[in-house]
């Protein structure tokens, strides 16, 4: 089936009684069992739930994986991730260390470094835009290389294929964190990629209405493991928030076009306007990774950011802004700006945020599927002369 298709027709649910051809809302919590031992194969919506099971077998199809699970937040889908992988690593009895992009969304940067640090995990924090960077980081108990591409907010491609031959060499995982692109442009198994996860929230449900989150996976023997994870720490998705997002899928091909039509006029206007320095888009000729864009996806998104030349501008840019919502975060139909020093990247320590290029004069758009002479009539206004 080809993506578009995927995306309206998804695990293609016909209710068998009534020939209803969306999925209902089970807004149950039990179901209700024949007799002993007798299951429908749903116990209790915490573990399974039909709705959410529609969703979670089309975003598996979606990403080409064997095996998808929802969560009630993207955040969710990446803290039961790590829960495959102990703190304590038997060789020498080192602690378990991770390779994490350093340019990545902010609360994962959060949760790793101020929760799992605290249980003994390891993290080094690298751009992986760069291979030997990778290499240069690997010790004999790495078991985890953990990329988002592009990256957040600077918009930085890393090849999915060298880092998949690098960890698998070493005997550990790679985790692509697949937001930015959704599987209708990119798909990290078919790169080599061991998960995915996605926070669905974004361009996946679409609107900016909902949350949820995912992983997506082709391994039998993370199976179980990840079930159990899920029923255990209960971050389910509810039936409402799994509709919706299924509902925001069946657009996802058509949104996506749009974005990237929207993301690549934007972007060229802001590359000719005065007040902006420097203009960060993976759909730029001159953008540094453009080979490996156009090696391991098939599109860009809406998300651009970019420097403007005097930081003392922002805040009237921020309150000038009509039609583009200043608000945190991205995906959504609504074009959105924001100020990742502030907003998105808070928890990330100065140091560290400045290497990876986030300073006060850093702004970032999703670019939204408005028309886009009224998107940048809108910045054109705020940003002014
Ligand atoms: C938003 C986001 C997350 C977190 O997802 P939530 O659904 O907000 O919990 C993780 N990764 C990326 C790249 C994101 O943009």
């Amino acid at each position: 089936m080809n993506s578009e298709t995927a995306c309206v027709h998804g695990a293609q649910f016909f209710d068998p009684v009534t020939g209803a051809i969306t999925v209902p809302i089970y807004q149950t919590a039990p179901f209700r069992h024949a007799g002993l031992g007798q299951s429908t194969g749903f116990d209790y919506s915490r573990s399974e739930n039909p709705t959410r099971k529609v969703l979670e077998q089309t975003v598996a199809l979606l990403e080409h994986g064997e095996y998808g699970l929802a969560f009630a937040t993207g955040m969710s889908a990446i803290s039961s991730i790590i829960k495959l992988f102990s703190p304590n690593n038997k060789e020498g009895g080192r602690k378990t260390h991770f390779i994490v992009s350093e340019d990545l969304y902010g609360g994962t940067y959060r949760l790793f470094s101020e929760y799992y640090a605290e249980y003994g995990y390891t993290f080094s924090w690298v751009d992986t835009s760069g291979i030997s960077h990778i290499e240069a980081a690997l010790r004999p108990e790495t078991k985890v290389l953990f990329i988002e591409t592009p990256s957040n907010p600077m918009m930085k491609v890393t090849d999915i294929q060298a880092c998949a031959g690098l960890i698998h060499q070493k005997g550990g995982r790679l985790i692509v964190d697949n937001t930015f692109l959704t599987p209708y442009f990119q798909n990290p198994l078919d790169l080599g990629a061991d998960f995915v996860i996605h926070s669905g929230s974004k361009y996946l449900a679409g609107h900016n209405d909902t949350l949820s989150g995912f992983i997506v996976h082709s391994n039998k023997a993370f199976e179980e493991p990840l079930l159990k994870v899920q029923r255990s720490e209960g971050a389910a998705l509810s039936p409402f928030d799994a509709w919706l997002t299924l509902r925001g899928i069946k657009t996802l091909s058509v949104r996506m076009e749009k974005h990237q039509t929207n993301g690549r006029r934007v972007a060229a206007w802001l590359q000719g306007h005065p007040a902006v320095e420097t203009v960060f888009y993976t759909g730029l000729s001159d953008h540094p990774q453009l080979a490996v864009s156009q090696r391991q996806a098939r599109g860009h998104n809406g998300m651009i950011s970019f420097y403007v030349k005097d930081a003392r501008i922002i805040p009237s840019i921020l309150k000038a802004v009509k039609l583009v919502l200043f608000a945190e975060s991205l995906g959504g139909v609504e074009s959105l700006i924001t100020y990742p020093l502030v907003q998105t990247h808070d928890a990330i320590p100065e140091e560290m945020r400045l290497s990876a290029g986030i300073n006060e004069k850093l702004l970032r758009l999703s670019v939204g599927i408005e028309n886009p002479d009224d998107i940048i009539a809108d910045l054109d206004a705020a940003l002014g002369r």
